[in-house]
């Protein structure tokens, strides 16, 4: 028999993986792109009605009423919809379930960090292909990969910036094999993106949260869009009971009975987030065109700002010399007296 040692079989980098959060001395944190204007009414009521009713019962197998939602939003049969525990649940099952063992899989650099690690964790061989110059993805790139997955994140997280839906129809129609396209800022960039079609083409999920615009992050709610041959794949490749009772509910109503404040707190937000970049861009700084919650601002002085913020209970993010870019920051947009506080930390650091 062949002994390994547990260094051995922690095979994937965990220590690389980074830490959501910020740690319980940050009072504000606008380094996640979270919903800084907190949880919608309906959600936070089914949360509390869900709590007096005890949790000793099971949740559905599937998240089935989470699916009915989605599908009657979406335009499509409830078999073509997926939930798991966050979207990153939906990105981790659907590369064990698409991929082998030394496959590859494609994907934008930079992109959400989580994807090579959840490619990494199943074995699966991540394929970094540069962005192209409008910091857009690379279509030609991507598809000379061949790889058995190719991701796509659009808006991209980090950069904030979107890729034209005629290039993601590219990749639709030329891909090897499975194509996921990451959806988790959708509901800021205006744009309909590729939810409601996925199911007619057989070869794409399309993934979203519920941790951004709808601000129920702590709950840990994604769903996906594919056609039912794919959700039923996705779904064989790991146990049932990803979505908590509830998670489930509050997830219901928040996408029932919220829909309108979450469209005007993501207004908010993207009226917050061009504010800052004008602001910043008076301070000399270059910000990236963000089509989400957030901008990526390239600049050297990245960490120092990010420290000044540290000492006054913000966290924002510090990205060390991403591939096309370099050192930049990313800030999540958020109410605007907290915006201020990233403006002057930034004048002062810049003077
Ligand atoms: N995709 C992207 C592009 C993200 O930025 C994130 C979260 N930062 C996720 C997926 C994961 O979201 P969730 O909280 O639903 O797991």
């Amino acid at each position: 028999m062949i002994r390994r040692t547990a260094d051995q079989l922690a095979r994937p980098d965990f220590a690389t993986i980074p830490r959501y959060g910020s740690g319980s001395e940050i009072a504000v944190n606008l380094s996640d792109n979270t919903n800084l204007w907190g949880t919608p009414p309906a959600a936070r009521a089914a949360l509390a009605r869900g709590a007096a009713g005890g949790a000793a019962g099971y949740p559905d197998l599937y998240g089935r009423d989470l699916k009915n939602v989605v599908a009657e939003r979406a335009g499509i049969a409830p078999e073509c919809v997926v939930t798991g525990n966050g979207s990153d649940d939906i990105l981790d099952c659907a590369i064990r379930a698409f991929a082998d063992h030394g496959d590859r899989i494609a994907h934008p650099d930079p992109t959400f960090v989580m994807l090579p690690v959840f490619s990494r964790i199943n074995g699966v061989v991540p394929v970094p292909v540069p962005l192209n110059d409008r910091f857009e993805m690379d279509v030609d790139a991507l598809l000379v990969t061949e790889a058995r997955i190719i991701y796509l994140c659009s808006p991209n997280n980090p950069t904030s910036t979107a890729t034209p839906a005629a290039a993601i129809r590219r990749v639709i129609a030329e891909a090897p094999g499975l194509v996921i396209i990451d959806e988790a800022y959708a509901e800021f960039s205006g744009e309909p993106g590729f939810l409601s079609e996925a199911p007619g083409f057989d070869r794409v999920l399309v993934c979203r949260t519920l941790s951004k615009a709808y601000g129920l992050a702590g709950l840990r709610v994604g769903y996906g869009t594919a056609s039912a041959r794919i959700v039923e794949t996705i779904e064989r490749s790991r146990g049932p009971y990803k979505l908590n009772s509830l998670a489930e509910a509050a997830a219901v109503a928040a996408m029932t009975d919220d829909r309108d404040w979450v469209a005007a707190r993501a207004a908010d937000a993207v009226t917050n987030r061009n504010r800052l970049a004008t602001e910043l861009r008076a301070l000399g700084l270059m910000p990236l065109e963000s089509a989400t919650n957030f901008l990526c601002v390239p600049t050297p002085k990245a960490t120092a700002i990010a420290a000044v913020l540290r000492t006054r209970g913000v966290s924002v993010r510090a990205f060390e010399n991403l591939p096309g870019i370099g050192d930049a920051l990313r800030i999540t947009a958020a109410p605007w007296e907290l915006m201020q506080l990233v403006v002057d930390a930034v004048s002062e650091v810049t003077d």
